[in-house]
């Protein structure tokens, strides 16, 4: 079977394109997934505080041609606004890193 080339962390066409239209995902799923991939003291590089919130839409963080953007979930430092991404597909929060 023929693989589309696609950069890391891109996920396939019809993914990117349900995430788009629907914009939501497991929030839970997310900062668990997140959680054991950040080793501890998980605080702000900025202000080094400890106080995350994860918010509730994937955000697409664009190509320099504006023809595909990867998924993002966004997490943001309450104190400072130190604002951190993490790639959707490379947390398994997509259909495709399903098995
Ligand atoms: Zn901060």
């Amino acid at each position: 079977m023929a693989q589309q080339q696609k950069p890391p962390g891109m996920p396939q066409r019809k993914w990117r394109e349900l995430l788009w239209t629907q914009g939501q995902f497991d929030h839970e799923e997310a900062v668990r997934e997140i959680n054991k991939r950040w080793k501890e003291p998980r605080v702000c590089p900025v202000c080094h505080q400890n106080n995350w919130a994860v918010s509730p839409e994937i955000v697409r963080l664009w190509t320099a041609r504006l023809k595909n953007a990867y998924p993002c979930v966004n997490m943001v430092c309450q104190n400072c606004g130190h604002t951190m991404l993490f790639n959707a597909a490379v947390l398994n929060l997509l259909p495709e890193g399903k098995s």
